[in-house]
């Protein structure tokens, strides 16, 4: 567990060392189990990654009725967000891990509210032909999980309206660097957006690209 949670902290701090989320903004979580309970570890609400000791990582599980009885009589204070990561990993069993970040272009195109659409073949790496944006709602909330499920249909990252992206993988290396693609994805459609309409690439395309991709990335 103490590996795990060491783990989270790495890349809790290198959501601010690659610029992909400052501060205390973004949460990192991953899969875990304690005492034969699934469940997950979470990076807690408010503190400065830079700051984090293992014990500040929070375990939730997966059943709420659980964490009612376990965790909110405690002192502890999970992410704000842990009902998105809960809701991610009860609904994709191939989530294991989880970033959601403040990433300075995401959180740009994000605020239009709008899917990003295949003007680059990198877009498959989400998963599809677009990249869906999930409609605004106050962070923390239920609703907000359920808009950013909707938006993760089929989906393995997305925007979140005027608030950033979440994207999650089989470890937190994969869920990491795809954030890092979504942020860059986003850098090259703002520039590509400034000299016009880009050309967007065919279904047909896209389909041929996406099933490429799945023989691209071994690590
Ligand atoms: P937490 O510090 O509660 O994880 O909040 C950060 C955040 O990004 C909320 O959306
Ligand atoms: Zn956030």
């Amino acid at each position: 567990m103490i590996e795990l949670k060491k783990e989270v902290i790495k890349y809790a701090q290198k959501l601010n060392s690659t610029n992909l989320s400052p501060l205390r903004s973004g949460n990192v979580s991953i899969r875990a189990t304690k005492d034969n309970v699934e469940g997950f570890l979470l990076t807690p609400s408010g503190k400065r990654y830079e700051d984090l000791v293992p014990e500040d990582i929070v375990f939730l599980a997966l059943k709420e009725e659980y964490n009612n009885l376990k965790l909110f009589n405690s002192s502890l204070n999970p992410s704000s967000e842990w009902r998105f990561h809960q809701d991610i990993y009860l609904k994709k069993i191939e989530a294991k891990a989880i970033v959601h970040a403040h990433s300075p272009h995401a959180t740009a195109v994000s605020a239009h509210g709008k899917p990003i659409p295949a003007f680059h073949y990198m877009i498959a790496l989400a998963g599809g032909d677009d990249i869906k944006c999930a409609e605004y709602a106050t962070f923390g909330t239920t609703e907000l999980s359920k808009n950013i499920l909707k938006a993760l249909e089929k989906r393995k990252a997305c925007l979140m309206s005027n608030h950033g992206q979440v994207a999650f993988g089989t470890n937190l290396k994969q869920a990491f660097e795809l954030a890092e693609e979504v942020e860059n994805i986003c850098y090259q459609y703002i520039i590509a957006l400034k000299i016009g309409d880009p050309k967007i690439l065919s279904s047909a395309e896209m389909n041929k690209i996406l099933d490429k991709i799945k023989h691209y990335k071994k690590a």
